[in-house]
């Protein structure tokens, strides 16, 4: 008994040393000291330069570029990625603290924001060559370009080990050929990371990935999808046809890109939980506003038991999703394994924006359902979170397939 507490003592402190930034944030409830700043800093310019435009940004489908360029100089487009390459050096918990920041001002420049980081970005920080790096990497830590993403298709969203679009080697060069959907940032992105067959045989282990200069010859993009939300971010297709680019331009080893791109979007979940908790504490931020104003029978309608009881639902379920998104953003920190809990995170902090932002609107009555209040944007805006980077239906397969793997070993 003696003997197996005190191995359980053991096994505590070895946990607890290998997982001390997690711990400190259980512990205490308080984020060290270099994520409060983050936090503060990223709040102060979203409140500054995001919050003031977002609407006109989501009428007119406006790419916010100065913003991004500023963004680019604060570090937020390359977070995790090493100062010596041109990022901010910092940590996922770090990201995921920005991109709720700012998809809290503005949920398009969220998207913009985590489609660079963890969709471009990441797979090329984990998978490029040193030359890859400094190629693909650094020009795009600044604002000046950003990446995309490019994995679905017309024909597999889900689905996406089915891809058709097809890379064949000629010589020191690949031929691209296909068309990827709804890829995020198209209209405005330098550089693609794009997975496409080398062996349609082997299915989705035939699938590799490869980068891609924007524009290039024979590759041309679609028309800008006209989206219910995040409308100040471009989506179209890239057209592949008969696109050369050079064989080094081949990201790992033939055959990796289906695992390239799972454990990208790994990543990105945390990224879109993010971006989730923002639009959701923006709807938060915009019912307890009006609430406090709002007169109804003599008195602010905040004081009504009903508001109330919406109020505490909406606050719950938001900081649940935040400590669960938290807390994939430090397993992966920690060099753990996050799959799940980004799944997790995902799934409950996009359904947490989606009700609360329902929520928010009833709060407002009326007015939540006209743009002159920013609550109907909050509503369309967070609708996309159960979407991209794998629908709420595959977050429950990824979290119940690992569920079932852990019991069964
Ligand atoms: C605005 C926007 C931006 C996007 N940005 C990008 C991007 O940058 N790069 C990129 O590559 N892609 C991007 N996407 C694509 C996005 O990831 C896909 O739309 C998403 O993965 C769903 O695929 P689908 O649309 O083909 O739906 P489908 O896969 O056809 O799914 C249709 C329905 O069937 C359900 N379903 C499918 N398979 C299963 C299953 N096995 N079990 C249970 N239910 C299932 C789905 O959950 C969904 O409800 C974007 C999409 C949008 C709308």
């Amino acid at each position: 008994m003696l003997r197996g507490s005190l191995s359980l003592g053991r096994c505590y402190r070895a946990a607890r040393a290998a997982l001390r930034p997690l711990h400190t944030v259980y512990q205490t409830a308080e984020l060290p000291e270099t994520h409060q700043m983050l936090r503060d800093t990223c709040r102060e310019f979203a409140e500054k330069e995001l919050q003031p435009i977002a609407a006109e940004l989501d009428q007119k489908h406006r790419f916010p570029q100065d913003q991004v360029r500023q963004m680019g100089q604060m570090g937020l487009l390359a977070v995790d990625v090493p100062e010596e390459l041109g990022g901010a050096g910092l940590d996922y918990l770090a990201y995921s603290i920005g991109v709720e920041e700012i998809s809290r001002g503005c949920a398009s420049t969220g998207v913009i924001m985590s489609v660079n980081n963890s969709l471009y970005l990441g797979p090329i920080l984990k998978h490029g060559s040193e030359e890859q790096k400094r190629q693909w990497i650094s020009p795009f830590c600044s604002g000046d370009k950003i990446g995309c993403f490019a994995l679905s298709e017309p024909g597999n969203g889900s689905d996406a080990g089915a891809a058709s679009t097809t890379a064949k080697l000629d010589g020191e060069e690949w031929v691209l050929n296909g068309t990827k959907s709804w890829i995020t940032n198209a209209w405005d992105a330098s550089a693609a990371v794009v997975l496409a067959t080398t062996d349609k045989s082997l299915k989705h282990k035939g699938i590799s990935a490869f980068l891609v200069e924007m524009p290039t010859p024979g590759l041309s993009l679609g028309k800008k999808e006209d989206k219910l939300g995040i409308r100040a971010s471009s989506t179209a297709n890239l057209i592949f046809e008969d696109c050369r680019i050079p064989r080094k331009n081949l990201l790992g080893q033939p055959g990796m890109g289906f695992k390239i791109a799972m454990q990208t979007l790994d990543a990105g979940r945390i990224g879109i939980a993010s971006q989730a908790l923002g639009i959701g504490q923006a709807a938060i931020d915009c019912a307890v506003d009006y609430a406090e104003k709002r007169l109804a029978f003599g008195a602010p309608i905040s004081k009504l038991q009903a508001i109330q009881f919406k109020l505490a639902d909406m606050a719950l379920a938001l900081e649940s999703a935040r400590l669960l998104t938290w807390r994939a953003a430090m397993l992966k920190d920690n060099k753990k394994t996050f799959s799940k809990e980004a799944a997790m995170a995902k799934l409950a902090a996009s359904e947490a924006a989606t009700q609360i932002s329902h929520q928010a609107i009833q709060i407002l009555g009326g007015m939540g359902y006209v743009t002159d209040m920013p609550a109907e944007r909050h509503y369309r805006d967070a609708r996309i979170t159960e979407i991209y980077e794998g629908t709420s239906e595959i977050q429950r397969l990824v979290i119940a397939n690992q569920l079932l793997k852990e019991y069964r070993s």
